[in-house]
């Protein structure tokens, strides 16, 4: 479905992590990719992973936090690829300290690092491949049911994930005279890296697999392969929408 098309997957943290489950998924697909990681300890990972995938991909240190850090990523696709057509978005952060408690008592400075890292990146990081985007292309962000509802301990990260899905559909509408498509996968609770900096993740996770329609766990490969559909010239009618994987968690009332 992806045979052909360039991609740019940010970022790969270890196995777990949904970004790497979407690049195996692209990789299979017959996409060639770029994969992000944020720092050495991150490339350690991704090392050890690559043999799984089944060609070499190009590695890129990106760090949304850091305009120099997305202009070096720039330079990097426009030299090795020349063209994007994909991109996901699978990054997110806050201070734990954010991630427990009482929203209300949410400081400032965490309150701006979550948007900053969590949000305002994703619109960053379209800019950066906007530019070679030059036959249209399809943008996936990760969110969590979090931005519309109030999840206790997830806190500042559910306000930030409610700024991630306004911006899909600003971005949507900026960038879709130019054929990019810009949609969200709101994912239900996986067991990641991220996930668990969430305070009582682990009752959150029983609970979703217990009360769900579906009775079961979203898993990293089921957010992958909506990736791979969206990606694709498939989900051509689709773009500034929030698509749930998460068992249809989503519909429930009590
Ligand atoms: P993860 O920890 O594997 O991924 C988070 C990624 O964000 C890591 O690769 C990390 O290096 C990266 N990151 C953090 N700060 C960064 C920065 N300054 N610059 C660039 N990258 C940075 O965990 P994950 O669960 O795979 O998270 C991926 C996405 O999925 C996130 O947006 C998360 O909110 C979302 N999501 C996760 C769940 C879940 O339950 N795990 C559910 C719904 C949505």
């Amino acid at each position: 479905m992806l045979q052909d098309k360039f991609g740019l997957i940010c970022n790969v943290a270890n196995q777990r992590s949904a970004a790497w489950a979407i690049a195996k998924a692209c990789d299979a697909a017959g996409a060639r990719l770029a994969i992000g990681y944020l720092a050495d300890r991150e490339l350690d990972q991704l090392h050890k992973l690559l043999p799984e995938l089944s060609r070499p991909p190009l590695l890129l240190r990106c760090d949304v936090g850091q305009d120099d850090s997305l202009a070096a990523a720039h330079a990097a696709l426009s030299s090795e690829f020349g063209r994007v057509d994909f991109l996901t978005h699978s990054i997110a952060f806050a201070s734990m300290d954010d991630l427990k408690g009482r929203f209300v008592d949410t400081s400032r400075d965490g309150f701006l690092l979550a948007h900053n890292i969590s949000a305002y990146s994703l619109a960053a990081l379209c800019r950066t491949v906007e530019p070679l985007m030059t036959s249209g292309g399809s943008v996936v962000a990760l969110s969590y049911i979090g931005a519309v509802r109030a999840i206790p301990n997830y806190n500042v990260m559910g306000v930030a994930k409610a700024s991630l899905e306004a911006t899909v559909r600003y971005l949507a509408a900026d960038l879709g005279p130019q054929g990019i498509r810009v949609n969200a996968i709101s994912a239900g609770p996986m067991r990641t890296l991220a996930s668990a900096a969430i305070g009582d993740f682990k009752r959150m996770y029983s609970h979703h697999a217990e009360v769900s329609p579906l009775r079961h766990n979203t898993t990293q490969e089921e957010v992958a392969d909506t990736s791979v559909f969206l990606f694709s010239d498939r989900s051509r009618g689709i773009t500034g929408d929030v698509i749930y994987v998460d068992s249809g968690y989503h519909i429930l009332g009590l």
